[in-house]
């Protein structure tokens, strides 16, 4: 038995005419694999113009109703992508998260998959239908409706798939697969045939945008092999699987960047146990997402704390901020939201001396400050002003030879 979830973005279902090239990709499909599961993100920037108007009802909208009105875009391109099927003689039916069974936890707007229940999806494929399932949301157990977090259709596409132990799962998109740096940046980007896991991890928690990243740490730990590729020609893309299955292995594999971080620093904060975790903490609290943390010597029993945080986040985190530095006597705080941070990422550079050496020689010899380095076994990325972010990206996709075949 063969079982594939398919996933299609936004731009994938734009308008009526994508709409029905989906639908005609799917039936084509069909005829050669005996399930297929479709999940569907909203019809193009849907759920950006959802966000909009919500902020001009409110600056700061309960995240409660913000997942009601932010689910029913996905509702409304799984309808319609169902419709089109039937129009070419496929069977199909849409199902809402809550319909499918995808439980979560009550983290609105960025919740997280706790169970995937399947059970109706699967009684519908055995009746030879094609079933449609809305992206990016879903149900807490108080039946609370939710969702994944922006681009978090990939992720109701992976979990859709670990659950139902499918082939694979195909991410159409509008794009010929992940390439090894953002080609609108860098004219001689190439498209990777194949990446591990690790890498798409650290590339997509690095500003890689083809997928979500919580969907690739869902691919990994279940062993759902992945398939980026076009949903407007059936080349093949690029394949995220297990560093065993990648053939070529290179030292680097990408270099990616990131320009939608801000970074905080907390000035003088005293040298004591227990302050960082209250900071942290709280930043927890306020679901946000920290990302880069680098503390600095201490001098004098006070020492600077900087981060790295969404922009998108900041207003909240000044609050949390401004409580610490009160609470804890620090100094005070800084704001800058004019960086860009950019990253190497190769799962050689772990027996392969040197690279981080070679990324900062290529900064410094293009006169690029660097504000803060963080490394993974995998990853080294470097925050950089914001106004050089191009010019850092381009020169390190030359420095390690990513230009070439
Ligand atoms: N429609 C949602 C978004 O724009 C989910 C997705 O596209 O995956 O973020
Ligand atoms: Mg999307």
């Amino acid at each position: 038995m063969s079982l594939i979830v398919q996933k299609f973005g936004g731009t994938s279902v734009a308008d009526v005419e994508k709409i029905k090239n989906v639908a005609r990709r799917v039936a084509e499909s069909k005829k050669r694999t005996d399930h297929i599961v479709v999940v569907v993100s909203a019809l193009g920037k849907t759920t950006d113009e959802l966000v909009d108007l919500a902020h001009r009802v409110s600056p700061v909208p309960p995240e409660r109703e913000m997942d009601m009105l932010l689910s029913t875009g996905e509702q409304i391109s799984t309808a319609l992508l169902a419709m089109a099927l039937a129009e070419l003689g496929q069977d199909a039916v849409s199902m809402t998260g809550q319909q499918v069974e995808i439980l979560t936890d009550t983290g609105h707007t960025k919740a997280k998959i706790r169970h995937v229940g399947a059970d109706r999806v699967v009684h519908e494929l055995r009746k030879g239908r094609v079933v449609v399932v809305a992206g990016f949301q879903g149900v807490t157990s108080d039946g609370e409706i939710t969702t994944l977090g922006r681009g978090g259709s990939d992720t109701t596409a992976v979990a859709i798939a670990a659950a139902l132990h499918a082939d694979c799962c195909e991410i159409y998109t509008d794009v010929d697969g992940v390439f090894n740096a953002d080609p609108r940046l860098v004219p001689g980007a190439r498209k990777l045939e194949a990446v591990s896991f690790m890498e798409m991890l650290e590339m997509a928690a690095t500003g890689a945008r083809v997928l979500q990243s919580r969907s690739v740490e869902y691919a990994r730990n279940y062993g759902v092999p992945l398939h980026v590729r076009s949903s407007f020609h059936p080349g093949e893309g690029t394949w995220v699987k297990s560093e065993d299955d990648v053939m070529e292995k290179a030292i680097i594999s990408a270099v990616t960047h990131d320009f939608s971080e801000a970074k905080v620093t907390v000035l003088g904060v005293p040298d004591q146990p227990g302050v960082a975790a209250r900071l942290f903490g709280m930043l927890a609290d306020a679901n946000t997402n920290v990302d880069m943390i680098i503390q600095n010597v201490s001098d004098h029993a006070r020492t600077d704390i900087s981060f790295t945080v969404p922009k998108d986040d900041l207003e909240r985190v000044r609050k949390v901020t401004d409580e610490v530095v009160r609470s804890v006597g620090a100094q005070g705080c800084t704001y800058d939201d004019d960086i860009a941070k950019v990253s190497l990422i190769g799962a050689g550079m772990r027996s392969h001396p040197g690279v981080a050496a070679g990324m900062f020689k290529t900064l410094a010899d293009n006169q690029i400050n660097i504000e803060m380095i963080s490394t993974s076994p995998i990853k080294i990325s470097c925050v950089v002003g914001r106004g050089d972010g191009e010019k850092a990206v381009r020169a390190l996709h030359k420095h390690f030879g990513l230009d070439k075949q």
